[in-house]
């Protein structure tokens, strides 16, 4: 696997691969690389026939008061964990070679960076679409892979490729879970013991609404309170949000008549995790519905 530490070198070696002929797929991360971010490489693998994964830990996607510091970084395990997994290059950057001196070009996906994560981290997804941009160009993958756990993230970036005329595609992949329910996140780290065995609190209040729904309830005060009543049970757990909303839009919706995610942000300890449950109609107009956790 080869490791490009510049943004010159990274454009050099994907310009080379596209002469080829190879079909490139870009899997961008932040690194403390776990099973979550290898099923992505997996996927590309797959589907593409040049595999390239980015390490960035992006400080503008980060606020002021947020762990941009104390992120966990290693990037020589990372790189061990990514050659393993197949990946043909290995792009980390500099910040400074991201964002030089005098940088001042932003993207922002109006309306929908702004609700939900967006409200509760202010200029964080002007940060990630940002740099998903800047990623994009310049590595101008044909496929770019992302986690459904930040459902919301892969949703901005997807109209930000609609609308900018991008030529990557974006393939979005199911989130990866610990036996007990948790989406593996780089976050998790962060836990102790105690905290770790409480944080299953978000799997299991979006299976109660799974349970609820499957069962009939359509109302979205209902389900929002069954999620609401399994987070409040946890001692060490406290809500920043949960709300169903259109898949699309990421609006809300006061009943579940069309695909919709269930989201969640919680607090376990200091530590803010958030997870979905993606909620499909079996066939269009149908008031029976998927669940994907
Ligand atoms: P991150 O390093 O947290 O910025 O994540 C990089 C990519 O991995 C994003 O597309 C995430 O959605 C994805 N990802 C993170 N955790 C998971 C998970 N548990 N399952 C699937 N994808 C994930």
């Amino acid at each position: 696997m080869e490791i490009i530490r510049t943004v010159a070198w990274m454009k050099e070696y994907a310009r080379a691969a596209r002469a080829e002929g190879l079909v490139l797929g870009l899997v961008p991360t932040m690194g403390a690389l776990h099973d979550g971010h290898t099923a992505l490489v997996a996927r590309a693998k797959k589907e593409c026939s040049r595999v390239i994964a980015s390490v960035f830990v992006n400080p503008k996607q980060f606020g002021p008061k947020e762990d941009y510091n104390k992120y966990p970084r290693d990037i020589e395990k990372d790189a061990e964990k990514l050659g393993a997994a197949g990946v043909d290059a290995l792009f980390a950057p500099e910040a400074t070679d991201i964002y030089p001196d005098g940088f001042r070009t932003y993207v922002n996906v109006e309306g929908i960076s702004e609700r939900l994560e967006g409200r509760s981290r202010p200029g964080h997804f002007r940060g990630v679409s940002t740099v998903v941009l800047k990623l994009f160009e310049i590595v101008q993958p044909h496929f770019a892979y992302f986690g459904r756990k930040d459902a919301q993230q892969v949703r901005i970036i997807s109209e930000m490729v609609r609308d900018f005329n991008l030529d990557t595609e974006i393939v979005v992949c199911p989130v990866v879970r610990e036996p007990d329910g948790l989406a593996l996140s780089s976050r998790n780290a962060y836990l102790s013991g105690e905290e770790r065995a409480a944080a299953t609190v978000l799997a299991r209040a979006l299976v109660a609404a799974k349970d609820e729904l499957a069962a009939g309830m359509r109302d979205v005060l209902q389900l929002q309170d069954v999620l609401r009543r399994v987070i409040e049970a946890e001692t060490l757990a406290s809500l920043d949000y949960a709300e169903i909303v259109s898949a699309d839009t990421f609006e809300p919706v006061v009943r579940v008549s069309r695909a919709c995610y269930a989201v969640l942000a919680v607090f376990v300890g200091k530590t803010r995790l958030i997870d979905n449950l993606y909620i499909e109609p079996k066939a269009q107009g149908a008031d029976e519905f998927t669940f994907r956790l």
